[in-house]
């Protein structure tokens, strides 16, 4: 599917939106893997701030920039953490990186929801159940968000 967003509270609502569904259709095979896919300033922080509250969370989102992998506690019934990460830092041996940061237990635990920034350079190191969007810049407000829902 694909939505186009005019400013940043409706890239977030979005992220509220698909945050609801994942957490009522999830599958159970492994984590709920939520892989983000743009450039820079393309909105995936900010989905993932809408994201963050559709599953509950109070807390402020912080970008995990620096230490790559943040986690936060859920305390609905499917699901005990969310994951955010963001590997945009990552350079050359990504397979290393993500055995460091100990993702493959992450993103194969069936109570974790992993959501991943920049994911494009963990393509290859995700599960096959990923769920793939994608951001693009159509202008300085206007986002294009693809979801293969
Ligand atoms: P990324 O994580 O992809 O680098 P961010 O979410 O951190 O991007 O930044 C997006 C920036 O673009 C924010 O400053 C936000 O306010 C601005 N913005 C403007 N329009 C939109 C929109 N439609 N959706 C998301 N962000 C938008
Ligand atoms: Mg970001």
């Amino acid at each position: 599917m694909e939505y186009i967003t005019k400013n940043a509270e409706e890239t977030k609502d979005l992220g509220r939106k698909i945050a609801t569904d994942i957490v009522n259709f999830a599958s159970g095979e492994g984590a709920v893997v939520i892989a983000l896919i743009g450039d820079l300033g393309a909105g995936k922080t900010t989905f993932t701030q809408g994201f963050a509250e559709g599953l509950g969370i109070k807390k402020r989102l912080v970008s995990p920039t620096f230490i790559i992998v943040r986690r936060y506690e859920l305390d609905g019934e499917n699901f005990t953490n969310f994951y955010h990460s963001d590997v945009y830092r990552f350079d050359g041996n990504e397979k290393r990186e993500m055995a460091n940061l100990g993702m493959d237990d992450l993103m194969s635990d069936p109570e974790n929801i992993v959501l991943i920034e920049w994911a494009d350079k963990v393509k290859e190191h995700l599960p096959k159940q990923t769920k793939f969007i994608y951001f693009k810049n159509m202008d300085e407000d206007t986002r294009k968000v693809t979801y293969e829902g």
